[in-house]
């Protein structure tokens, strides 16, 4: 269980020890992998982290529009755009959007929770929908990101 303390730390214990920071394939750096198979629908994970008002690189925006930093694992997770978890920003949860096996790399869509992200990047997620340059849910892409898309082959 969480509780939030005046000064804005959340102390809570991680409920299960079931992910693991990994290297993955990708051109992304860290990752996270599950340990054990979940179902779709399952939480997968609690988090806990300290919450104040600073966008940074592996923060995660809360539904107040603050900011949480310092989570043990969810501020690495990649982004899919079609990603097999989603994260409950009000419930501090990680769920399962499908059923996963143990090893597999846990993803989820940036846009999801982020107004602006940190840092626009091109998205090579292979997914039939991958929307190619990934943005928050409330920017456009910048002058890069507009390169970059008007540069992809037609499809
Ligand atoms: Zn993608």
């Amino acid at each position: 269980m969480s509780s939030i303390t005046p000064k804005g730390f959340i102390e809570v214990v991680d409920e299960d020890g079931a992910l693991e920071i990994c290297q993955t394939d990708g051109p992304y750096g860290l990752g996270v992998r599950t340990l054990t198979a979940r179902a779709a629908g399952e939480v997968a994970h609690r988090f806990t982290g300290v919450i104040g008002p600073e966008l940074k690189q592996h923060t995660l925006q809360m539904p107040d529009g603050q900011h949480i930093a310092e989570t043990r694992f969810i501020g690495f997770l990649s982004h899919s755009c079609d990603p097999d978890c989603r994260l409950d920003m009000g419930r501090f949860e990680l769920v399962a959007l499908r059923d996963t096996a143990a090893g597999d790399l846990l993803t989820i869509d940036y846009a999801a929770s982020e107004d602006v992200l940190f840092r626009q990047f091109a998205c090579h997620c292979g997914a039939a929908a991958c929307r190619h340059w990934i943005t928050g849910r409330l920017e456009g892409p910048n002058a890069e990101g507009q390169a970059y898309l008007a540069g992809l082959p037609p499809t």
